[in-house]
């Protein structure tokens, strides 16, 4: 059963680093090995309920619950479209909505969570981009995101790597993750805790529209992939098509993501996000200009090529099929892998792009 909203002044587990828990118990007189039975409780199996902390005393669980809380954003609506992508619209004590969505695959599934309610940065072509920020979230509801999706699929106790249905997450749905950084790092930093929700850093990926300053930091302070949303070839079209260009143009970007290579192991790699926009930046010429920009700044590079989602109130056309697999092919000539993505969920507006709630249309 959904647990309801009550707004307490209790302190709220969900989010607190591993930290800030070690001091929450000590204030309540416990020893530190108490952090890692709870951490794990909360993480590795999931409960929303101190009763069911059954290593723990009866004594010890009424003094957690009598201090403590463990909440879940309410669910407001849940839709799964044909090819089982599932979306959430949830609610949080406030009443701001964000959503959530799992993109199940062959072999794997991703979560994609929201960090801010609204975005700033006023993407051309972005349906989410179209609400106004409203505010960050806090690193709990970041958490509790994918808390959600798990108990939707009931993948709790944690199971191991191989079996996870949701093995992978991307932040890449309402919001610039890096105009939220402190509160994404933390959020990240507790689900790839291993004693917990423990989903490695080298499947995780987060997307920023260029916020040139915290692009190495992704690398130093968290060792996640990284995802940049580039969609055009040159400044001028790019700040057409994504106005905070004319802040962080394509070379500082691009030095920028020189940096996180630097700092980067294994997880060197940049994906280019890539929307096909027909006749605007979909040409061979524009194809042949990232190609030299990503030599010029020696960026070991992949492109996902994004089919574009119309939505009403947005002139831009999706590229033709031709256009596209040519634009896919000439990136290709070059050693640069540029597949065209699979759109997701269309029929539920879950796809990219499109992830904002039905019920703030109606609004
Ligand atoms: S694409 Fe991302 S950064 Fe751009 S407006 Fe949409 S949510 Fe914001």
């Amino acid at each position: 059963m959904q647990k309801e909203i009550i707004m307490t002044d209790k302190i709220e587990l969900i989010g607190l680093s591993k930290e800030e828990l070690a001091e929450a118990i000590a204030e309540i007189g416990e020893k530190p090995f108490r952090v890692k039975q709870v951490w794990q409780w909360l993480y590795h199996h999931g409960v929303t309920d101190f009763e069911k902390m059954s290593n723990l005393s009866k004594d010890l669980r009424a003094k957690l619950a009598e201090k403590f809380t463990i909440t879940r954003p309410k669910i407001v609506a849940e839709q799964i479209s044909a090819d089982k992508t599932h979306k959430w619209l949830l609610e949080f004590a406030d009443g701001q909505r964000i959503e959530t969505v799992y993109i199940p695959e062959e072999d794997r599934g991703t979560v994609c969570i929201s960090t801010q309610v609204g975005c700033a940065v006023g993407c051309t072509f972005c349906h989410t981009g179209s609400q106004k920020i409203t505010r960050n979230l806090t690193a709990g509801e970041i958490v509790s995101q994918f808390l959600v999706a798990r108990d939707a699929y009931n993948e709790w106790p944690t199971p191991t790597d191989e079996v996870r249905h949701l093995s992978n997450i991307v932040v890449m749905g309402m919001g610039e993750p890096l105009h939220n950084k402190e509160n994404t790092f933390k959020a990240l930093k507790i689900l790839s805790d291993g004693d917990g929700v423990a989903i490695s850093r080298r499947k995780i990926t987060l997307s920023t529209s260029g916020i040139v300053p915290h692009i190495a930091e992704v690398a130093s302070e968290l060792g996640c992939r990284l995802a940049v949303s580039l969609h055009a070839s040159n400044n001028e079209l790019r700040t057409r098509i994504m106005p905070i260009n004319k802040k962080y143009p394509i070379e500082d970007i691009l030095t920028a993501c020189q940096e996180f290579q630097r700092r980067a192991g294994s997880c060197k790699y940049i994906t280019f996000e890539y929307l096909l926009l027909n006749g605007l930046n979909d040409s061979l010429e524009n194809a042949h200009e990232l190609v030299d920009l990503m030599k010029k700044y020696k960026i070991d590079a992949k492109f996902n090529l994004i089919p574009f989602n119309p939505w009403p109130g947005c002139d831009y056309q999706p590229s033709s099929k031709n256009r596209a697999m040519a634009f896919s092919k000439e990136l290709g000539k070059f050693g640069y892998a540029a597949p065209i993505r699979v759109a997701r969920g269309q029929d539920i507006l879950a796809a990219c792009g499109q992830l904002k709630s039905k019920k703030e249309q109606e609004k």
